[in-house]
């Protein structure tokens, strides 16, 4: 059922300003945050937690991440009006949401086939039009390169350098760098073909970046 009530609509203005305190100045950012009806993008049983600043299960092993980690990623990402942004790790589609409200043409690249399915459905009922693809998202998408920003929203101990390739020259891509317990929050900006400017933003946990793609639950 898609419903966006009064109470829902109060309770996303009150994890707002959560998210405000917690440090995300970016009024754009934190505009989108309050349109995005997030218990939409969660299993049933979950609704009730939705606009809490908390992580959550969305099935096949996966989650959909914590709001405030959600809005520090778009943050470092400076998303423009009419961005060409490529997501990896479509997930819950939450994020996509996000990116969309802001103004961005949004490419994203799922790896597991029922994920991807699913999403694709809700964020279409939803009125939300990314472009959606089934891959795997170390290989980015080539014949959709360059793009103005790429965010990975999914653990990796190494910047994939295909996605590298597919930025354009002033381009920004922003991930979650490290191994499987903890990463630091990256931005990597691309100033010249083999340019390239990196910079720290503390500490955060992901899911794994997984090589391939799965039609299962794996
Ligand atoms: N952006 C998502 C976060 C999902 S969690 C959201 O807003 O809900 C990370 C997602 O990345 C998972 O759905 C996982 O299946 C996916 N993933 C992991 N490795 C991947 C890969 N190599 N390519 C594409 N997606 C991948």
């Amino acid at each position: 059922m898609i419903e966006d009530t009064f109470r829902h609509k109060g309770l996303r203005k009150k994890l707002v300003e959560e998210v405000r305190r917690k440090g995300i100045r970016d009024e754009k950012v934190l505009d989108a945050l309050n349109k995005v009806a997030r218990h939409l993008f969660m299993e049933t049983g979950f609704i009730n937690f939705a606009y809490k600043d908390q992580a959550f299960p969305i099935g096949a092993g996966q989650t959909i991440s914590q709001p405030y980690t959600v809005a520090f990623q778009t943050e470092l990402l400076e998303v423009e009006e009419h961005d060409k942004i490529l997501e990896i790790g479509t997930g819950s589609g939450y994020q996509a949401a996000i990116l969309l409200e802001l103004g961005a043409r949004v490419y994203t690249i799922e790896r597991q086939k029922k994920l991807y399915l699913k999403t694709r459905k809700l964020l279409t009922d939803l009125g939300y039009k990314p472009h959606f693809f089934y891959g795997d998202g170390f290989e980015g998408l080539p014949a959709y390169s360059p793009f103005d920003k790429i965010l990975i929203t999914a653990a990796t101990s190494e910047i994939p350098e295909k996605l590298l390739q597919q930025l354009k020259i002033g381009g920004r891509i922003v991930l979650p760098l490290g191994g499987s317990f903890t990463q630091v929050m990256t931005t990597v900006i691309k100033k010249g073909e083999d340019e390239f400017k990196k910079s720290s933003h503390g500490f955060f946990v992901f899911v794994p970046l997984l090589k391939g793609t799965a039609n299962d639950n794996n």
